[in-house]
């Protein structure tokens, strides 16, 4: 192939330089190359002429054929428009330019026959059609013609500055012209005859000039899944790569600490998907790598004691862990769980938040420091540069989706800065060198995640993470009961509360709290305790309430008057979203649940359902409801599955709002969509693990078209740099 398809664009004919300028400003387009993946954004039918009087009142998108007969310059409010009467011999309409309004006037004749495009106003008794796209007829029938016209992406200034869709098309044209249509290809023989693909070369030219749409439609699954199989090859190699270059601390034995905890004080016999997971882990600490994991698993499945018995792994090979969370109440409670385990065993455990007294602190920096301290739990205060650690053997962040990748990062680069301090000073002798070559040993790192992310997600945006899941709920636990009722049913609602708080079950209430600062929300939870304390009058009932304003000593004190059992009714905001657990409160009940998010009402019905009670969530709205409210609600109500749940989630809101995705590739998708494609994806991972598995280097010569595109898409591309 002769033309080089890292050409800068500007050596394309028809794109000189301010148009080359404004491709490369306005939609990234450097190369040919890039122009060739500037995918349509859709398609319209082009077979179908309309005679004037045959428009509909739809502003519906069509194409006329006819002559201008005139121009006509209108005033309006601000400056003027241009008007062409356009007519066919059924009638007459309005083209209209409100922009470019010169250009236009000495570019198009009076009296040709033109093609137009667009969508059509009724105006002033007549149809008119804004900024159309227009061709000569004699051109439209010249050029490479396709039933199906692609509608490129394309931006108010490319748009002003009169670059239309159609000159996209055109210089498109002139790309495929100059290339004769030839592209690498870019699969394996193998892939391509399994899946019955189309080439390269042929998914290319159907997917900007569909032949028909079946040809557009294998031209699309085939660039799909070529994107998607080269994102997973490259999830896929990079964990290889971690695996075989970055260096664990290898805990070799399973000692005292685990096997006494097992053997004597093991709360409950564990869940099967508990067992297989702490193997899962096991095998990595085990291992020479560095384990980098993400534990998914439900609310209530039982991270926990997963988290605490990988944590003894690393006390039985001499090292310091540490547990991370995103909230104070949470930390606290993590703290407050993990003591009484720890208790039997004789392991020091320090709790570390924002709250903690400088003396305090201080003293656990030096324990720290010293090793007298084994397991450290706290907020983000841990990433302060203070805390160092003497050995941190392994990291888990608990609730992930609160934590961004960057803190993810930190704690990793903190730790391991500080771990090739003291080799340093061990090994006195080759220290230097030591420090020059960058061998750093950084601990493990488990992160834990009861948000799960659909699994074909979380392929995408954790490729690189292994990923291990608790699919299993403790044997016992009682399916929580979903409603959703209308605040017209408070009064019954009411009734139900003191019923359940009678049988000595204790009950949240949920306000949202969007914007903790929001004032409007703020209102509504006070109103709504308010309402509350004069329907369950003290001194029958008591009341906590705990919210973002209050400080944190006194939300601690309102939660332990709850968990002691002391106060019946917790009204709160989502500060109690994340992690809470007592066992005794059986009633959740979800104020202006409209407003929250699947994955927030999800967490939020987890606190209950805890113990061995029939527990009951209640999902409180108004009757002016939205269709996605309303999508939301019933899901809630039919499913308790958190991975159900997330699923329906990511198709109401799509990638974009779900945590994680934004420093991921996923969103810069070309053709690809990691919600609707989801099928694709899965079978370009299987083969990505499949190629691998059998040659992890490409060497092999039916995978030279594999590797020579991913050397070409490393040297160009650098979206991938996740952090790891
Ligand atoms: P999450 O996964 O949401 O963090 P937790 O670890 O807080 O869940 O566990 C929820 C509750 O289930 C806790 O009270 C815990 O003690 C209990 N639990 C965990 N594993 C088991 C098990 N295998 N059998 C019985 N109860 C369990
Ligand atoms: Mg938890």
């Amino acid at each position: 192939m002769s033309v080089n398809l890292q050409t800068p664009i500007d050596y394309l004919k028809g794109v000189g330089p301010n148009r080359a300028d404004l491709l490369r400003s306005e939609l990234g387009i450097k190369t040919y190359q890039d122009l060739l993946n500037l995918f349509p954004n859709r398609y319209i039918d082009r077979t179908r002429y309309y005679k004037i009087n045959e428009l509909h009142r739809n502003n519906a998108e069509v194409q006329v054929i006819g002559t201008i007969i005139g121009f006509r310059e209108v005033a309006q409010k601000r400056g003027k428009r241009l008007v062409a009467d356009f007519k066919d011999n059924t009638g007459m309409m309005e083209l209209v330019w409100f922009r470019g309004q010169k250009w236009i006037r000495e570019s198009l004749k009076i009296g040709k026959p033109y093609v137009i495009f667009g969508r059509t106003n009724w105006f002033n008794g007549r149809y008119s059609m804004p900024h159309p796209e227009i061709e000569l007829q004699s051109e439209q029938d010249s050029n490479l013609r396709s039933a199906m016209q692609a509608i490129y992406p394309s931006t108010e200034k490319l748009s002003n500055k009169g670059i239309t869709n159609k000159v996209v098309s055109k210089i498109m044209q002139q790309l495929f012209l100059e290339t004769k249509g030839a592209f690498f290809e870019t699969l394996p023989k193998e892939t391509i005859n399994d899946l019955k693909l189309l080439s390269k070369s042929e998914a290319l030219l159907n997917v900007h000039f569909p032949k028909s749409p079946e040809l557009l439609a294998r031209a699309q699954f085939r660039l799909k899944y070529e994107e998607l199989f080269y994102i997973q090859l490259q999830l896929i190699l990079k964990n290889l790569i971690h695996k075989s270059k970055i260096k664990g601390l290898k805990f070799n034995k399973v000692g005292t600490y685990f096997n006494t905890f097992f053997k004597d004080h093991l709360p409950f016999e564990l869940t099967n998907a508990q067992k297989r997971v702490l193997k899962e882990i096991r095998a990595d600490l085990g291992s020479n790598a560095q384990m980098s994991r993400l534990l998914q698993g439900d609310v209530g499945s039982g991270k926990t004691i997963v988290a605490f018995m990988s944590m003894l792994m690393g006390l039985d090979n001499d090292f310091q862990c540490c547990l991370m969370a995103p909230t104070e109440i949470l930390s606290v409670q993590h703290y407050n769980g993990l003591l009484e385990l720890c208790k039997p065993l004789n392991i020091k455990i320090s709790l570390l938040t924002g709250s903690t007294k400088t003396s305090k602190r201080k003293k656990i920096h030096e324990n720290l420091e010293n090793g007298n301290l084994q397991i450290l739990v706290g907020t983000h205060a841990l990433l302060e540069d203070k805390v160092k650690f003497q050995n941190l053997g392994l990291a888990i962040i608990d609730e992930q989706h609160r934590f961004g990748v960057a803190q993810r990062k930190k704690l990793w680069d903190k730790t391991s800065v500080q771990i090739l301090k003291n080799d340093d000073e061990n090994s006195s002798s080759n220290s230097a060198s030591y420090a020059s070559s960058k061998k750093i040993v950084p601990p493990h790192i488990l992160v834990m995640t009861a948000t799960p992310i659909p699994r074909t997600l979380a392929m995408s945006v954790y490729g690189d993470l292994d990923i291990s899941v608790i699919d299993e709920l403790p044997a016992g636990r009682k399916a929580i009961k979903t409603v959703h009722r209308y605040d017209s049913n408070r009064l019954k609602v009411f009734k139900f509360m003191k019923d359940e708080i009678a049988k000595g079950r204790q009950i949240y209430v949920v306000y949202p709290l969007i914007q903790e600062s929001e004032h409007m929300d703020y209102k509504d939870l006070m109103d709504g305790y308010e309402s509350i304390v004069r329907e369950f009058p003290q001194p029958n009932y008591q009341i906590s309430i705990v919210h973002g304003k209050m400080k944190p000593a006194d939300k601690e004190f309102e939660m332990q008057r709850f968990v002691k059992g002391e106060t019946q009714i917790m009204v709160a905001t989502t500060v109690i979203e994340v992690g809470v657990n007592v066992p005794n409160a059986s009633v959740m009940v979800i104020e202006s649940a409209e407003r929250f998010g699947l994955s927030q009402l999800h967490q939020l019905r987890g606190r209950v359902g805890r113990g061995a009670e029939q527990s009951y969530c209640i999902l409180m709205t108004s009757h002016k409801l939205g269709e996605n409210s309303k999508t939301r609600l019933e899901t809630m109500v039919r499913s308790s599955d958190g991975f159900e749940i997330a699923e329906v989630d990511l198709k109401l809101r799509g990638p974009g709002d779900i945590m994680g995705t934004q420093q991921s590739g996923v969103l810069n998708l070309r053709i690809a969509d990691v919600v609707k494609d989801k099928d694709i994806l899965q079978e370009a991972r299987y083969q990505a693990k499949k190629i691998l598995g059998t040659d992890p280097a490409l060497s092999l010569p039916q995978h030279q078209a594999i590797l020579n595109t991913y050397r070409e898409m490393s040297k160009y591309k650098n979206i991938w740099n996740y952090i790891s």
